[in-house]
C-alpha cells in the first residue's frame, strides 16, 4: 500500500487505531486491521474503515450482515473518489458473492436442506426439523 496514502488516512481518522493483521478486518469500536500487502490493499483497508465509520457493531446476523458489506463498500466508494484510489467493482461484487453465498449456506437446515428462517437474535430454525 502506498505509504502516503495510509499516512493520510491515520492521520485524518486519528480516533481509529490502526495494526496490522493477517487479514483486513474492523474490530468495532475503533481498531482497522490492516492485512497483507496486496494488489486491492487500498480498497480493502477503505472497506474497513466504510465500517467503522457506518459505526457497524453487531457482526452476526446473517442478512444484517450482507447490509453492512453493502453499506462498507459504498462509503468505502466515497472514500475511494475523495483520496484518488481506484476501486475494482468487480472485486466488489465478488467480495459480495462470497456473503451472499455464505449466507445461503448458513440459511440452509444441514438436516433436511430446507431454507431456514431467522429469529431476531440471529439463530436459523427450520420450519420442517424444529417444532415450536
Ligand atoms: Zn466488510
Ligand atoms: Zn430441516
Amino acid at each position: 500500500m502506498d505509504a502516503t496514502f495510509l499516512a493520510k488516512i491515520k492521520s485524518n481518522y486519528p480516533d481509529f487505531k490502526f495494526v496490522t493483521g493477517a487479514k483486513f478486518a474492523f474490530r468495532p469500536p475503533k481498531t482497522i486491521v490492516i492485512g497483507p500487502e496486496e494488489p486491492e490493499d487500498a480498497s480493502l483497508l477503505l472497506h474497513e474503515l466504510g465500517h467503522a465509520l457506518s459505526l457497524h457493531r453487531d457482526f452476526n446476523t446473517g442478512a444484517k450482515r450482507l447490509k453492512m458489506e453493502v453499506e462498507a463498500w459504498e462509503k468505502a466508494r466515497e472514500l475511494a473518489s475523495q483520496y484518488g484510489i481506484e476501486m475494482d467493482d468487480e472485486m466488489i461484487e465478488g467480495e459480495l458473492d462470497t456473503y451472499r453465498e455464505w449466507l445461503h449456506q448458513k440459511s440452509r437446515c444441514k438436516k433436511c436442506g430446507l431454507t431456514c428462517f431467522q429469529t431476531p437474535d440471529g439463530s436459523y430454525h427450520c420450519p420442517r426439523c424444529e417444532n415450536f
